[in-house]
């Protein structure tokens, strides 16, 4: 007798998990033990699921790393109980919480699916529902009793992308989501096809390690023509600062402005990580390609190559929370840890 997967869902908050009152048109949470109940399609599933949720759901602009800390003890505590895990979570903030859960779980073996919607699931179009039940069949696929996808994921509108790629580039369409330096993990049409070069491979016998601990003295500095020294030194005297996402043009370059770059090296000098990423949506960061981004490899700027903004802030974030020496958080800024960079040589 074939047993039956199980699937554990986190409803956490955001528009998919609202109902519309028929009469005032107003958005309210549902409660979720009766998911089945707007989702009747799920009874058909042969999915063993249960459902939780945060005690009091959310807006996900709202989330912060506590509620991630949350979400990786949820897995952790049922880890063993399911086969799989689906969070259902805004899509403001959802590309934050898949990189943050990414870095926190390691070792993970088993699919933990983002997914949520851009209109409440009660609604006529809603584009809920094929994203819930999608999001639940991936998390409990196998081949030969193995995983097919053993990471974390963001399922969107047929397209499953790996959570610590991905970011939210539109607000009004169902496709919101895109993965633009990695390629999509999988497809859903009338079958699901994956791409199993791209995901993760399962590797047996592997024991879940959860860390939960996130430091948060962390900035984005977005470079712009004509931003002032002055900002630059204001946000680099930070009291307490650990990392700069330095958002740079292009290929990672900045205006040649010695009195910003001292400001930067003083930064350095104090033990502060600064990471070059790129604004551009895809692309990498290749540091002294240009002259204008030389300066930046001989102070000691890290080239953070292909990253996302989403991805570099919570790793950073999770490096320090580790409480690891600089140097190792250096070369682990420089290195793929869980797929979220393409390494340069
Ligand atoms: N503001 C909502 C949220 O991120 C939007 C959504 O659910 O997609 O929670």
């Amino acid at each position: 007798m074939p047993v039956t997967p199980s699937v554990l869902i986190i409803y956490t908050g955001g528009t998919i998990g609202m109902v519309e009152d028929p009469k005032t048109g107003e958005l309210h949470a549902f409660d979720f033990k009766h998911l089945a109940d707007q989702v009747p399609e799920l009874k058909k599933f042969e999915v063993s699921i249960t459902t939780i949720s945060l005690e009091k759901p959310i807006d996900s602009s709202d989330m912060r790393p506590g509620n991630w800390a949350e979400f990786a003890r949820l897995i952790q505590e049922n880890y063993t109980l399911y086969d799989g895990f689906v969070i259902l979570h805004g899509s403001d903030t959802m590309a934050f919480s898949a990189s943050a859960l990414s870095f926190m779980l390691e070792d993970l073996s088993k699919p933990v699916i983002f997914t949520g919607s851009q209109l409440p699931i009660g609604t006529i179009r809603t584009d809920g529902k094929e994203n819930l039940i999608t999001s639940i069949e991936i998390a409990a696929a196998k081949i030969d009793g193995k995983p097919i996808v053993p990471e974390v994921a963001i399922y969107f509108e047929y397209q499953l992308y790996r959570g610590n790629r991905t970011h939210k580039f539109n607000a009004d369409h169902f496709q919101a989501f895109q993965s633009s330096n990695y390629p999509v993990l999988a497809q859903a049409g009338v079958t699901i096809k994956y791409d199993v070069n791209a995901i993760q491979h399962y590797v047996p016998g592997k024991k879940l390690k959860v860390s939960t601990q996130m430091d948060t003295n962390i900035v984005i500095l977005k470079l712009f023509p004509g931003i002032s020294a002055k900002v630059v030194k204001a946000i680099t005297s930070i009291d307490g600062l650990k990392a700069i996402v330095l958002e740079t043009f292009g290929a990672g370059n900045g205006p040649i402005d010695l009195e910003l770059f001292s400001y930067l090296e003083s930064a350095l000098n104090k033990g502060v990580v600064i990471l070059n990423i790129t604004q551009c949506n895809s692309g990498s960061v290749v540091q002294g390609k240009y002259q204008t981004s030389s300066v930046f490899n001989r102070i000691g700027i890290i080239g953070g190559a292909d990253i996302t903004t989403e991805a570099a802030v919570t790793k950073l974030m999770y490096l320090f929370g580790k409480n690891l020496p600089l140097d190792e958080i250096k070369t682990l800024l420089r290195t793929s840890i869980r797929g979220e960079i393409t390494e340069t040589a």
